[in-house]
């Protein structure tokens, strides 16, 4: 997913809520690949060259497009 178009997304849809004010720290993940050639396991994008022999790896377990990790409710003040 996006990183610009999903935060543009929460922003709009939170506006004007009670989430509106919400502290968000949003953190990229990436995909866990397989080197075809080494069988090397590394985090990475599609395509990206495996770091011990540079040869092409498929991804074998993707991550997720969007994840609440963790919140936390603050009391108002
Ligand atoms: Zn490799």
């Amino acid at each position: 997913m996006h990183r610009e178009a999903t935060i543009a997304a929460w922003e709009h849809i939170a506006a004007g809520t009670t989430i509106g004010d919400a502290n968000v720290e949003w953190i990229g993940v990436r995909h866990q690949m397989r080197c075809l050639t080494c069988a090397a396991e590394f985090p990475g994008e599609h395509a990206d060259p495996s770091p011990r022999c540079s040869n092409v790896g498929l991804v074998v377990e993707s991550a997720p497009q969007i994840a609440v990790e963790d919140w936390v409710l603050e009391e108002p003040t």
